[in-house]
This record gives structure tokens, C-alpha cells and sequence, in this order.
């Protein structure tokens, strides 16, 4: 089992501008010596030029770099192309998802489960590839139920999950209840906590509601009331989300992936004030 895992996660940025933000975002990124970077893959498959372009780019200047995957548009001749390219370029850790269905398509669109992807890629590949798959401790807002939502995570290990990187959440005992359900449910693989600093309150609680994501009351009072002052909100942010990790790393989380929304400073602040350089 590996004992420390520490990630980041970028997205691809959609113009030149941005990717020269994030080459730098990244450069810096580079010196906490992060266990891999990850790097999205855009709903419907999007991005995914630009997803294996950024992968490729920072993997030759020497970072373990896992790209997200999905069937998303794609058939299976497609994703195996980027499979083969992926393992000629060295690469060896993927995040398998069934992926984020594109807004306004509708649900009539054909979406193949992660743990079919999971199956796909050891069919194919065998064990070239350290496979990190989704799971959601406060569950994926399309589940039947709790139990249902644990058996189809289970599907994912048993086709041949690796390790597992949450949803974010702000909750921490909804991680060590999930955690826990998991181990009696027989899934025994490293369940790492993902970490979405605060930023900006509107655009969290927009994206909270439609990822499932529970911001707590407590928490969503009190980030309402720095309005415009952005610098308040962040180092208040800050204290939460460390303290929030600090009560995850003490009950044993294997590691944690940071959501860093292409921005280095919040990244860098928790993991120095974890200490993560020296754990
Ligand atoms: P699945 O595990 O396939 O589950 C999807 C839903 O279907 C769940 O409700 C599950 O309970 C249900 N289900 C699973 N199997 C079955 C079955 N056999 N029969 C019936 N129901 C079933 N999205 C992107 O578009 N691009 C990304 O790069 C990306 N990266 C992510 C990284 C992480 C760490 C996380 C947590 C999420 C990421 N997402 C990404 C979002 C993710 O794609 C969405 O949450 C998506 O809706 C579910 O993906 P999944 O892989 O968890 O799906």
C-alpha cells in the first residue's frame, strides 16, 4: 500500500495565455516535489488534445504526470491510441473516470462507466499503468443510494483500480465514515483525500451544488460575510482547509490531492503549513 501520496491536480487552460500561467504555476509546483502532477480531461472529451499535450510537455521536463481518461468521445480504438502514446512517451499512472457529462447534451448521451474504462485498460495494457479512479465519500449526486454508489466504486477495484482519489469535501468525518464503510465492503486500496483550497465562495458553492459537494453551514455562513474582500476569505480559507488536512493526515489519509485550479499560491501555503516536504 503507499503510505504518502501527495498530488496535484491542473487543468488544460484554453489559450496560450493561460498555459503560459500554468508552465509557470507548474514550474513552481515543481519544487514541493509533488509524489504526480494530474491532468484533467475535459467533459466530453474536450481537451483531450490539449490534455495530452500538456502531459506530454511536462512530463519530458521530468514530472510523473498522470493524465485523466475517459471514454467521453472517444471509441475504443481512440482511447487506445492514447494509451499506446502515453505509454511510448514513459508515462505510468492514468485517472480513469467515466467523466463529467457535457452541459446541454442532454442525457441521452451514451457514457461508459469508469469501471468499464478500468477493465478496457488492463484488457489492453495489463499492469503498465498505475490506475487512480473517483470516489465520493459524500457520494456522486447521480447515485441510487450510499451502499450502491460503495458496490460501483468496488466494480473499479476489482477491474483493477490501483488507488482512489476522493471528491473534495469539507467534512472530515465524511471521509473517515466512507473510508471505513469501504474497508467492510472489502475495498482495500488507498482511499486520498482530495483538497479543493477556497478561492472564491460564489464559484465554489456554484460548483459544490453540481458536484454533490457539501459546504457546511457553519462554513457557508461564514464565507458569505467577506463579500468582496478576497484576501480575508483566502487566509480564513486557508486556516480551515489545513486544519481540515491536518485532521485527515492524523487519521491515517494516505495522502492528499490538491485541486489546484491552475493557481499556485493556495497550494504551496498548505503544503507548507503541513509540513508535507518533511513528512
Ligand atoms: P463512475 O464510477 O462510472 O460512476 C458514475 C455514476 O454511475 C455514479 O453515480 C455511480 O454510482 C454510477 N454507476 C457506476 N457504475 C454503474 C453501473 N454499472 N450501473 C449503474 N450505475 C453505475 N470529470 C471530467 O470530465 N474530467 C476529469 O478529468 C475529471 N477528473 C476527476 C477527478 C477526480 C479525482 C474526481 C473525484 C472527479 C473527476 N471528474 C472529472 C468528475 C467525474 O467525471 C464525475 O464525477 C462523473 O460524473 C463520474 O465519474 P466516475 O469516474 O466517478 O464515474
Amino acid at each position: 500500500m503507499t503510505v504518502s501520496n501527495f498530488s496535484i491536480e491542473f487543468y488544460p487552460p484554453h489559450t496560450a495565455a493561460g498555459e503560459a500561467r500554468l508552465d509557470a504555476v507548474h514550474a513552481e509546483l515543481s519544487q514541493l516535489d509533488p509524489d504526480f502532477f494530474s491532468v484533467t480531461y475535459g467533459a466530453g472529451g474536450s481537451t483531450r488534445h490539449g490534455t495530452r499535450q500538456l502531459v506530454m510537455k511536462y512530463q519530458a521536463q521530468g514530472s510523473e504526470i498522470a493524465p485523466h481518461l475517459s471514454f467521453s468521445g472517444l471509441n475504443e480504438d481512440g482511447v487506445l491510441e492514447l494509451l499506446h502514446s502515453y505509454l511510448n512517451a514513459g508515462i505510468s499512472r492514468l485517472v480513469a473516470l467515466r467523466g463529467d457529462i457535457p452541459s446541454g447534451s442532454g442525457t441521452s448521451v451514451h457514457s461508459r462507466y469508469a469501471s468499464e474504462l478500468v477493465e478496457f485498460i488492463r484488457h489492453k495494457t495489463g499492469d503498465a499503468f498505475h490506475i487512480e479512479v473517483a470516489c465520493y465519500p459524500e457520494i456522486h449526486p447521480e447515485a441510487r443510494s450510499y451502499a450502491a454508489d460503495v458496490n460501483y466504486f468496488k466494480d473499479k477495484v476489482e477491474a483493477g483500480a490501483n488507488s482512489a482519489i476522493t471528491q473534495y469535501f469539507y467534512n472530515a468525518d465524511a471521509y473517515f465514515h466512507f473510508r471505513d464503510y469501504c474497508a467492510k465492503q472489502g475495498i482495500g486500496i488507498p482511499i486520498v483525500p482530495g483538497i479543493m483550497p477556497i478561492t472564491n465562495y460564489q464559484n465554489l458553492a456554484r460548483f459544490s451544488i453540481k458536484c454533490g459537494a457539501e459546504i457546511p453551514q457553519w462554513l457557508g455562513r461564514k464565507l458569505e460575510t467577506f463579500g468582496e474582500d478576497t484576501a480575508g476569505l483566502r487566509t480564513y480559507g486557508l486556516e480551515v482547509v489545513s486544519e481540515l488536512c491536518e485532521r485527515l493526515l492524523v487519521g491515517g489519509a494516505p495522502g492528499l490531492h490538491f485541486y489546484s485550479m491552475n493557481l499556485a499560491g493556495c497550494v504551496k501555503a498548505l503544503w507548507d503549513n503541513l509540513s508535507l516536504s518533511d513528512r
